[in-house]
């Protein structure tokens, strides 16, 4: 599909794609408990969207091919109605070679990190996904869009503020619509968490519990592990889910942050943070208590309102997510999260509207990445002035 993409949704509304989608979750939820193998099957068979021919869909291409574009992005790529996996960006000529075969993708759609911005002459690609490690989001983003594509970079936006506005320009300034890899906005188990806070439908919610990591491997070559190339630690990989969960069950963006790592490995743990514990606080005098840690695998949000609580654990993974509220258990269904992310990226495209999940968002939560890491290098609360249009309001959902 071309650049203009506009008006060519396969010859269906909005209002009626909406409407599929909506019949796909229901039929969902009549099969609870289903594997997280059958999983990856079940957003195509129960989104009920109706497909795009592939001429119509969009063209994404792929940048850096390691675990998250290769097992999670490419599969997903499958299962979308409105997308193509159709282009790689890869240093390693044996990964082009197999992504080649698996996936049918043309020659003239594999560039590597020198002649990526070529990727300007190929109108067979619309999107460009980089998924490259956090410090390198930035540049590939703005050379993407230089390029004149359409952009989704990988959480963390990016290891600054000052490149997380860079991006947003440079996106703004080619005119191309930019999201961020932000998947659980279109989960319904965190959809839930969003009507059930922000309609208040337990109360007005006093306060917020949540944390998020795993064990990381003793592997000292791993970028995760160093400063420059992840930005920090667990907070930014990890913690990051818990940051937007707190803001879009609340609906409401946090006004200051207080914050204190720990390390009690230090050979291992000589560049970036261990454990980082935060607390954000909202109007109100609502507070967000959360945690990270690249030591303790954990997925957790509970909020608690006037009226009871509702909560999800695990709330952060790819699937398997289970919620449940004072009244009972939230039986939801599982479905396909990326394919989701990426189709909605799609419609946003197709129909010129801007994506739930922006870069403005992302570079927002940028600036709570550092603030936290500010309040727990000085030991002080950190102050936040953040705008409010990078929210995710229910009432905004068509
Ligand atoms: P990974 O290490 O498995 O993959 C990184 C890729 O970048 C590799 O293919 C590697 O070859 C390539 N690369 C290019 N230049 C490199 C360099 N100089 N140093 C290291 N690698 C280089 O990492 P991943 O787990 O796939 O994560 C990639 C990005 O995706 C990260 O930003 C991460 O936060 C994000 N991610 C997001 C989710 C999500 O749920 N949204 C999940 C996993 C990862």
């Amino acid at each position: 599909m071309s650049r203009s993409g506009k008006d060519e949704h396969g010859g269906y509304s909005r209002k009626e794609f909406l409407k599929r989608l909506s019949m796909g979750f229901g039929a969902a939820m009549a099969f609870p408990g289903y594997s997280s193998i059958r999983r990856l099957a079940e957003y195509r068979r129960l989104s009920n969207l109706p497909e795009l021919p592939d001429d119509k869909k969009l063209n994404y291409a792929l940048v850096g091919l390691g675990y998250y574009a290769t097992n999670l992005l490419a599969p997903a790529l499958q299962e979308t109605k409105l997308c193509k996996l159709n282009g790689i960006v890869t240093g390693t000529p044996s990964k082009a070679v197999r992504w080649k075969e698996k996936y049918g993708i043309p020659d003239k759609n594999i560039y590597n990190y020198d002649n990526y911005d070529q990727i300007a002459n190929n109108p067979d690609i619309d999107v460009i996904y980089i998924v490259l490690p956090n410090s390198m989001h930035a540049e590939y983003t703005i050379r993407g869009a230089e390029a004149g594509k359409h952009m989704i970079s990988e959480k963390p936006m990016a290891t600054s503020v000052e490149d997380a506005q860079a991006m947003v320009d440079a996106c703004k300034k080619n005119n191309r619509k930019f999201s961020v890899g932000y998947r659980l906005h279109f989960e319904p188990h965190n959809k839930r968490m969003m009507e059930l806070g922000q309609k208040e439908m337990f109360g007005p919610v006093q306060s917020i519990k949540g944390g998020n990591g795993f064990h990381i491997a003793d592997d000292p070559t791993k970028w995760r592990l160093d400063k420059q190339m992840a930005g920090g630690g667990p907070l930014m990989d990890m913690g990051i889910y818990v940051v937007q969960g707190a803001i879009y069950t609340l609906g409401k963006l946090p006004l200051s942050v207080t914050a204190r790592t720990e390390v009690n490995h230090p050979k291992k743990f000589d560049e970036v943070e261990e454990n980082i514990y935060w607390k954000m606080e909202f109007p109100d005098g609502v507070v967000a208590d959360c945690e990270s840690s690249y030591a303790r695998g954990m997925s957790y949000i509970r909020a608690n309102a006037r009226d009871g609580y509702f909560k999800l654990e695990p709330a952060f993974g790819y699937g398997g997510l289970k919620g449940e509220t004072s009244k009972g258990p939230m039986n939801l269904p599982n479905v396909n999260q990326q394919a989701l992310q990426m189709d909605a990226f799609a419609d946003c495209i197709m129909n010129d509207r801007e994506s739930r999940v922006p870069g403005i968002m992302g570079l927002r939560d940028v600036k709570i990445l550092m603030a936290i890491y500010e309040a727990a290098n000085k030991g002080e609360r950190v102050k936040l002035d953040l705008n409010p249009e990078t929210l995710d309001k229910v009432e905004d959902w068509s």
